[in-house]
């Protein structure tokens, strides 16, 4: 059995298929070279993967057959076959002459800006592909076995993530990754049980029967058949017992946490999919995660008011661009920093480019107005109350009635209560404030322990913010991953917490949860957690006190 952290909820069992990373350029490089012999040969690799590809494209759904087909005619773009060439002339191996001639090209499209420089990055793909190719490598990129899998890889890189199938990826299993990286919120998104910084890992050869719990970080090689029914009953229980979980959040004794969705690339089937009370957390950012340039404000109001459209009348409330740190825009580039989580990150961007939140309230407002929905603004990585005022000042300017903030650092979290005079409500972003409470960087896969929200520490700032909006009656929620654990959602709600915001697949979970518990046992439970020694007794404490057919989910 091999043994990481459980980032995404579920059980599953199927055959390994691996990841292979891109290949690298080799230590040594050949000394002479036939000119015409590595031409022909260099031609005959982007061939192959622009057939690659376009095999793929046929069989895949309009959207993605569209872009791999846009791929494949990149592969067969004779200006980089003709750069290609120039470099061999020169003296260069096909090797080396492909990752010389796809850099340079790609510096030209990037100065070109625009749709072109969008395409840059593409050329990472096609570079890749044909390096495996020329090296007799495997292919790198996600594994088409043909049935379904169980995707092992070192990481995955959020572009990696957005493509997967929930129909077809059974489970992932990675040896590195933190449990609040990016890549980790996207496994949770499409509800795909995830284990992360699983040692050992990189052993599992392809076809190796696994079986995968994304609760316990367990990963059963070769399961015997008893463990494979087991993990087959529990997957069936759980699937049962959601499906009846439906209809807005309450406590046993009706009191009400509103449940609500955590949304990141547009996608408009969302509202009408998922049983929630509105969305708690538009990560604006995603929208525009892959671009290089500013999106037009004519381009977000649009982006915007599909959005708002679709959820109708149940509230909308939008963070306003968290760019800088772990999610780096090009148009928000503020140049390196030895320490970006702690640089000019989220709303501190606006000392330096005021324009760009301005630009961004107005096309939020433009679209409230062409739409009539319920919305509400929120700013990232406030650290002060008179940060708080500033982001209220220039959201309220803009026309936006509903203002708050985000409270993702612990000063922010030690003056809820100032902080909650200037704003009509806040909301936890556990993810960061386990970062910043526990001096931990997010990214990392080596202290995964500092960052479980679990942490007292943290559970005590989540206290100090929900019973400072139980003293002014204004509403506290938490948007971070902490919200879609449902033992955990019960103490949140238990400090003071009124609305819970998460990705869709652990809505059912959480609304099953709260509606087996009453608000005073949500508080008795809190109690516990808060007094344990650390994160394991918290979590321990609370499993045993829980109901029991919660804690067995
Ligand atoms: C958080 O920090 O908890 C949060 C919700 O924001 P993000 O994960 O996008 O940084
Ligand atoms: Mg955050």
């Amino acid at each position: 059995m091999l043994t990481g952290t459980g980032a995404s909820t579920g059980t599953a069992v199927g055959p390994v298929a691996v990841m292979s990373p891109p290949p690298a350029l080799p230590e040594r490089r050949p000394q002479a070279v036939d000119a015409a012999a590595e031409t022909a040969r260099a031609a005959a690799a982007l061939e192959r993967v622009a057939d690659l590809l376009q095999e793929r494209a046929a069989a895949a759904d309009s959207e993605a057959s569209a872009i791999l087909g846009a791929q494949a005619l990149m592969a067969r773009d004779p200006q980089l076959a003709a750069n290609i060439a120039k470099e061999i002339e020169g003296g260069e191996p096909a090797e080396w002459a492909l990752d010389t001639a796809v850099t340079g090209y790609q510096e030209l499209l990037r100065s070109a800006g625009g749709y072109l420089a969008e395409r840059a990055a593409d050329l990472d793909d096609i570079r890749n592909r044909t390096m495996a190719v020329l090296l007799d490598a495997p292919m790198p990129g996600l594994p088409d076995p043909g049935h379904p899998f169980v995707l092992v890889a070192d990481d995955l890189a959020p572009a990696d993530t957005a493509q997967l199938d929930p129909a077809t990826v059974l489970a992932i299993v990675t040896r590195r990754g933190g449990p609040t990286s990016h890549t980790a919120i996207l496994a949770r998104s499409l509800g795909i049980p995830a284990v992360i910084a699983c040692v050992g890992a990189e052993r599992l050869a392809d076809g190796t029967p696994v079986a995968v719990d994304g609760d316990t970080g367990e990963v059963v090689v070769r399961p015997d058949a008893e463990r494979v029914e087991a993990a087959a009953q529990r997957a069936e229980l759980r699937r049962k017992v959601l499906e009846t979980s439906v209809g807005p959040g309450r406590t046993e004794d009706g009191h009400s946490v509103k449940l609500l969705l955590n949304v990141g690339a547009e996608d408009p089937d969302a509202a009408g999919a998922h049983d929630c009370e509105g969305v708690g957390l538009l990560r604006t950012e995603f929208l525009f995660l892959d671009r290089e340039t500013e999106p037009t404000p004519e381009e977000q109001y649009e982006s915007y008011a599909r959005l708002f459209r679709a959820f109708g009348d149940r509230a909308v409330t939008v963070r306003t661009l968290d760019a800088g740190s772990d999610k780096p825009l090009a148009f928000a580039d503020q140049g390196e920093e030895p320490n970006p989580a702690l640089g000019v990150r989220g709303f501190r961007i606006t000392r330096a480019m005021p324009r760009l939140l301005e630009r961004q309230l107005a096309a939020i407002a433009r679209a409230v107005d062409a739409t009539g929905a319920r919305v509400r603004v929120m700013a990232p990585m406030i650290a002060t109350p008179a940060e708080a005022a500033e982001f209220a000042g220039l959201a309220r300017e803009a026309g936006l009635a509903e203002v708050g903030v985000m409270i993702e650092v612990p000063a922010a979290a030690l003056l809820a209560d100032r902080i909650l005079e200037q704003v009509d409500f806040v909301s936890i972003g556990t993810n960061d404030l386990s970062q910043y409470t526990l001096a931990a960087d997010r990214m990392l896969d080596t202290l995964p322990g500092l960052l479980d929200p679990w942490q007292p520490a943290l559970l005590r700032l989540v206290q100090e913010t929900g019973s400072a909006g139980e003293r002014l009656s204004k509403a506290v929620g938490v948007c971070g991953e902490a919200a879609a654990d449902p033992l955990l959602a019960l103490v949140l709600v238990g400090l003071g917490v009124n609305s819970l915001s998460m990705s869709a697949p652990a809505l059912p979970a959480v609304r099953y949860a709260l509606a087996r518990h009453s608000l005073q046992a949500c508080r008795d439970l809190a109690a516990l957690a808060v007094a344990s020694a650390g994160p394991e007794e918290a979590r321990a404490a609370v499993r045993a006190a829980a109901s029991p057919e919660v804690a067995a989910l």
